[in-house]
């Protein structure tokens, strides 16, 4: 069912020419990775999307970092010329850049398209496009033909505003900033699934990403935000999570306890603080 990418020089060809990478059925992976940088460390990080596809509509969930927006639209166009129904709806879980980047740009290229999820301001930066943004609760699904996109519980959120996606066919759910965490290149993560990436430390990544993205996580028991993951998991009968920064995971039972790990332990520290600082005096 998964398209394993083959390894031969898999480090050495960058993952958009990989993509895109079906992790259920009619459900692809596409984007690209950013490198980031942190304690002298070359992290990489996904700014994912997901094409998930019906017999009549396909919804993009999220649209990739505005530095994609090539990328993406040369996997969605792949897509779509192997016979992937065509592009509906647009889904992004929240309003940051990484999630929403190009929503401007899906909208201007699928002019048949319509925004679903929260909308809240959006028509402020794109006022022409106000007519097709169509607001979303939870538990309201977007039909596509033999499968729905619904908006669900954002248990580990950003903004206030966060809805998470949930295919009901595949079972996968699409948790934004949940279960965010950064892989190595050099390690040949990039393209892998988390269950493939052994050498991958999930707890240490988790941990790191929420210390530098999710400050709120330092201020909450994780505890009780953990056992409220896993209620929604259960509820939903979870089999796959699509996670937009982490890799997506395949096996729910054994990865989802490591990426709690990492969120507990974070919260018992103080804040590292943001991306590398030159020190002051260095600076001078
Ligand atoms: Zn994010
Ligand atoms: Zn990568």
């Amino acid at each position: 069912m998964l398209d394993k990418p083959t390894t031969k020089n898999m480090i050495d060809t960058p993952v958009a020419e990989r993509m895109p990478r079906e992790i259920a059925p009619g459900v692809f992976w596409i984007g690209d990775c950013l490198v980031q940088r942190h304690k002298g460390k070359e992290y990489h990080g996904y700014n994912a999307a997901f094409l998930v596809s019906g017999n009549d509509a396909s919804i993009l969930v999220e649209t990739g970092h505005p530095k994609d927006f090539p990328v993406i639209e040369r996997h969605l166009n792949a897509l779509f010329a192997r016979g992937v129904a065509p592009l509906k709806y647009l889904f992004v879980t929240h309003q940051e850049t990484p999630h929403c980047g190009g929503l401007g740009r899906i909208l201007k290229t699928f002019p048949d398209s319509l925004l679903v999820g929260d909308v809240s301001d959006y028509h402020l930066a794109f006022p022409q496009y106000e007519h097709r943004m169509r607001p979303m609760l939870e538990g309201d699904e977007i039909d596509l033909g033999g499968r729905s996109l619904m908006a669900v519980e954002p248990v580990i959120r950003d903004l206030r505003t966060t809805w998470w996606g949930f295919d009901t066919k595949e079972r996968v759910l699409f948790p934004g900033d949940g279960f965010a965490y950064s892989h190595y290149h050099e390690d040949g993560h990039c393209g892998l699934v988390a269950e493939e990436a052994v050498s991958l430390d999930l707890p240490d990544v988790s941990s790191t990403f929420a210390d530098l993205a999710l400050f709120w996580t330092k201020f909450a028991d994780m505890n009780v935000y953990c056992d409220r993951l896993d209620h929604l998991i259960a509820r939903l009968n979870v089999k796959t999570i699509a996670p937009t920064h982490g890799l997506p995971i395949t096996d729910v039972q054994a990865t989802v306890p490591k990426v709690q790990e990492g969120l507990k332990a974070a919260a018992l520290k103080p804040e590292a603080g943001t991306n590398e600082k030159v020190s002051a005096v260095a600076a001078e």
